[in-house]
């Protein structure tokens, strides 16, 4: 059966019909508004759209924060606030005629990269999304860990630096706090301030400087810019080599908007890795840039929709 996936991100919702091969055969994107009654309503309403004309069984939503999966809530989300508390399955449900789940946008990305991406030869599988924020997923033997509440995965709230910045999520030295989108824009104006001569220094007297701008930078050969980029590879090393120790993964891919900067962020951290995670965990884990790109969440949640609901769509016909 085709199933409905939903990536519901800060900035814009994206709903697709996708089949049991992983072939998106209808898109929609919509602005994300930042009300719960309207946040609802354009997701029934891009749901709706991309329906049309599809025979579908049923849909996941992926969504930003930490879910409550018995109450099928988000009860905590940093960049969307809009969505925490609110009834969502229940809501949706009556307004689309469709059965519906709800997953942590970084699980569903995870399970995209599993069934169609960097993972699909894999059965165990850590995926890493370095975007604003960091999100992420794990897959053992073929399963998505979720956790006894549903909230599991949170890869990107793991503590690598005690005494570390501050993070999104209220701790200290989280690996999102040190290898983000973020960390970057935040440590290239460091840089910026320390020398004021270089691109990055004259950059900054005109504008903010941001995680993008060190990776156009670095990709014109910039050694400010290639050295961020470096020492963002080396944290996102350490969170790694912790990951590859716990869970024995067979591959480690790394997605997000900060994998537009590539193997100049992966080179360090596999170096990290060597060092640090143990054998013979650290022998097989093959870190790599993840391969489906923003489309991972949209395509992870049809996947999690279909496995969940054929059982359903069969018996109903
Ligand atoms: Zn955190």
């Amino acid at each position: 059966m085709n199933a409905i996936g939903v990536d519901v991100g800060g900035t814009k919702i994206a709903a697709g019909v996708v089949t049991p091969q992983g072939r998106i055969l209808d898109e929609v994107r919509y602005p994300t508004p930042h009300s719960p009654e309207t946040l609802i309503e354009n997701v029934a309403k891009a749901i709706k759209e991309v329906r049309d004309g599809h025979e579908v069984g049923g849909v996941c939503l992926a969504v930003p924060g930490l879910i409550l999966a018995s109450e099928n809530k988000v009860i905590f989300s940093a960049n969307l606030h809009a969505i925490e508390g609110i009834p969502l399955k229940d809501e949706l449900e009556s307004k689309i005629g469709l059965p519906l789940s709800i997953e942590n946008d970084g699980n569903a990305a995870a399970w995209g990269e599993f069934r169609f991406g960097a993972g699909s030869e894999a059965d165990h599988l850590v995926f890493v999304a370095l975007g604003t924020g960091v999100g992420g997923g794990v897959i053992t033997d073929g399963v998505l860990m979720r956790g006894a509440q549903g909230s599991g995965g949170e890869l990107g709230h793991v503590t690598i630096q005690a005494t570390g910045p501050r993070c999104a999520c209220g701790n200290h030295g989280c690996l999102e706090a040190l290898a983000s989108g973020t960390a970057i824009g935040r440590r290239a104006r460091e840089r910026a301030v320390e020398q004021p001569d270089s691109a990055l220094g004259r950059l900054a007297m005109r504008r903010q400087v941001l995680g993008e701008d060190v990776t156009e930078l670095a990709g014109e050969g910039n050694e400010v810019a290639l050295s961020v980029l470096d020492e963002t590879g080396r944290w996102l090393g350490v969170g790694l080599a912790g990951f590859v120790n716990v869970f024995n993964p067979e591959v480690v891919a790394v997605g997000g908007g900060a994998m537009e900067a590539g193997e100049l962020i992966l080179e360090a951290a596999r170096r990290e890795v060597l060092l640090r995670a143990r054998p013979p965990s650290r022998d097989l884990a093959e870190v790599k840039v993840a391969t489906l790109g923003p489309k991972s969440g949209v395509l992870g949640a049809a996947a999690l929709a279909r496995d969940e609901f054929s059982g359903e769509y069969l018996l109903g016909g």
